[in-house]
Parts: structure tokens; sequence; C-alpha cells
């Protein structure tokens, strides 16, 4: 737990979010300001700032953030079509919340990358 972090806010519940799915550790929920007509979140419920600070004690827990993710794209529909799973690490990477998150996008033609 990060007393800063928005996304441990929104795992001890004192920040309000769309929850999808949660487990003892993942949480998965919307995406605030959606770049597709699905686009959620999962996050480990354990404060990991960047995809560079995972170790091998992690490997559970970055398994289930895919697992999870796949399973909540089957429930919403947008697995048939297909769909694309981002993490950002960093600055160069885009990365603007400091708390490990894995974006799915789905429900529309997201094209090539870049
Ligand atoms: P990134 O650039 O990979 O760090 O993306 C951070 C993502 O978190 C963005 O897509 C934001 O829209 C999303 N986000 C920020 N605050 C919240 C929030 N309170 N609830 C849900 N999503 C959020
Ligand atoms: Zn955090």
């Amino acid at each position: 737990m990060a007393d800063d972090c928005i996304f441990c806010k929104i795992v001890n519940k004192t920040l309000p979010a769309e929850i999808l799915y949660e487990d003892d550790d993942v949480v998965a929920f919307s995406d605030i300001h959606p770049q597709a007509p699905t686009h959620f979140l999962v996050i480990p419920k354990k404060h990991i700032p960047t995809l560079d600070d995972i170790g091998k004690e992690d490997r559970s827990v970055v398994g289930q953030m895919l697992v999870v993710a796949a399973d909540l794209s089957r429930k919403k529909g947008i697995a048939e079509r297909g769909y694309r799973q981002i993490i950002n690490c960093r600055e160069f990477g885009g990365q603007l919340v400091f708390h490990l998150h894995l974006h799915i996008l789905g429900g529309r033609q997201l094209g090539k990358m870049g």
C-alpha cells in the first residue's frame, strides 16, 4: 500500500471504481477515460510501481492478471473478435499511474500499433 497511490485507494475502497472482479490477488475495474467501447484495467492488490519492478515472487499474481483479463474479455463479449492488452512502463511507455496495471481494450478495430 502506497499512501498517495490512486490504485491502492481503489483496492482499499477509499476511492470508488466500477469493480468488475476481485479476488485475493487482483482487482479489475473500468477505466475512467475509456479509449475503446470496452476498456478496463486489471491490477495486483500489491503495490508494484512498474513492470520493471516485478520479481519472481510476483509470478503468480502477474499470471492471474492475464487469466482474469482473458476471462472478463470473454464475459464482456470482446474475445471473439479480439482485443488488445497493454502495460505501459515508465516515461517512454506513457505510464501515468505508478501502480502496475494491465489495460484491456476491445469492441472496435484497434488498428496497427504506433
Ligand atoms: P497509464 O497511462 O498506463 O498509466 O494509464 C492509466 C490509466 O488509468 C488511464 O487509462 C486512466 O484513464 C486510468 N485511470 C486513472 N484514474 C482512474 C480512476 N480513478 N479509475 C479508473 N481508471 C483510472
Ligand atoms: Zn498502489
